[in-house]
């Protein structure tokens, strides 16, 4: 399959061949790369989530390309007709409608897809907010978990962040990196303060890149009695301090595998725990033994 009019060869060699994956800005147009614009100018098509999000983009760079749709609800149809037009020799490029494709957005299914088919696979590095907000956090950058979006209902939310508590007490010690929309931020870090400690520090960054870019730093205590009543607007990341070193008595020990048993088999709970406090692995196996036989 080859596009309706081929573009110039010098055009078209100005990206690579296979599939490039193109970060796109997230607020400042500035922050496109002359590499991004570049390949993006010279592909075959460029697959983004909305046709009409990147058309604008283009444009607004004096720019236009054939755009295909690659959304959650059709990447299962797209891929293998992708696959297809990569095998015939087109360049194609994936854009997110901002930030680093793949990244809380659509792209996993096609990047395995192409890998799989031994497809050139490539990307143009650039802008992305998980590590744009933990670079301004001053908290320890790494190592680092990048969480993406936190469940919109409480239950499931308050589940997830119970298993990012487990692993922190199995001996955990990053700095965790969230998605937020506004409407949500202070149910969030409501949510957050109550799971990992109204104590931990923390930062909410906001409409980064754009003109009101704020990042605000302080525990998630403060940060969540601020967002109780102040209204959030526009697009946020929360990132919040690694866990504090604590103390491994045998209440401790206790504690610890409560947890971990709570999202890792009897085994996994006792590895995670007995590598996180240097105890015996055997001691705390048999100890776990014991507490999932009580509960
Ligand atoms: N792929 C993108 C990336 O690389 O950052 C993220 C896409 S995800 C669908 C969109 C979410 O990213 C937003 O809801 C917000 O949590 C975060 N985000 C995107 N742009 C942002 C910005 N300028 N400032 C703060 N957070 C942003």
């Amino acid at each position: 399959m080859t596009s309706g009019v081929p573009p110039e060869r010098g055009q078209r060699a100005a990206a690579p061949l296979g599939l490039t994956l193109v970060a796109t800005p997230i607020g400042n147009l500035g922050d496109l790369s002359p590499r991004a614009l570049e390949v993006l100018g010279a592909v075959d098509a460029v697959l983004c989530e909305d046709t009409r999000v990147t058309g604008q983009m283009l444009a607004r760079y004096g720019a236009s390309a054939p755009l295909l749709p690659l959304h959650d609800h059709n990447e299962a149809e797209m891929v293998p007709r992708i696959l297809d037009r990569l095998r015939a020799g087109q360049r194609l490029a994936l854009a997110s409608d901002a930030g680093t494709p793949l990244v809380s957005d659509p792209g996993y299914r096609l990047v395995r897809a192409v890998i799989a088919a031994g497809l050139p696979l490539t990307a143009i590095p650039g802008p992305n907010a998980a590590v744009m907000a933990l670079t301004l956090s001053g908290l320890p950058p790494h190592p680092f978990l990048f969480h993406g979006f936190l469940p919109a209902k409480a239950g499931p939310r308050q589940a997830d962040i119970a298993t990012l508590r487990a692993v922190e007490r199995a001996g955990l010690k990053a700095a965790l990196i969230f998605y937020e929309a506004p409407h949500r931020l202070a149910e969030a870090l409501a949510a957050l303060a109550e799971g990992l400690g109204a104590d931990r520090p923390a930062a909410v960054a906001r409409e980064l890149t754009k003109r009101f870019e704020e990042v605000r730093r302080g525990t998630l205590g403060d940060l969540a009695t601020h967002y109780a009543t102040a209204e959030a607007l526009g697009e946020i990341c929360i990132v919040v301090g690694p866990a504090p070193e604590e103390p491994t008595g045998e209440a401790d020990l206790d504690a610890r595998l409560r947890d971990a048993l709570k999202g890792a088999s009897l085994r996994d709970a006792a590895a995670l725990v007995a590598a996180a406090t240097g105890l015996p692995r055997k001691q705390v196996y048999a100890r776990a033994l014991e507490i999932a036989r009580d509960a």
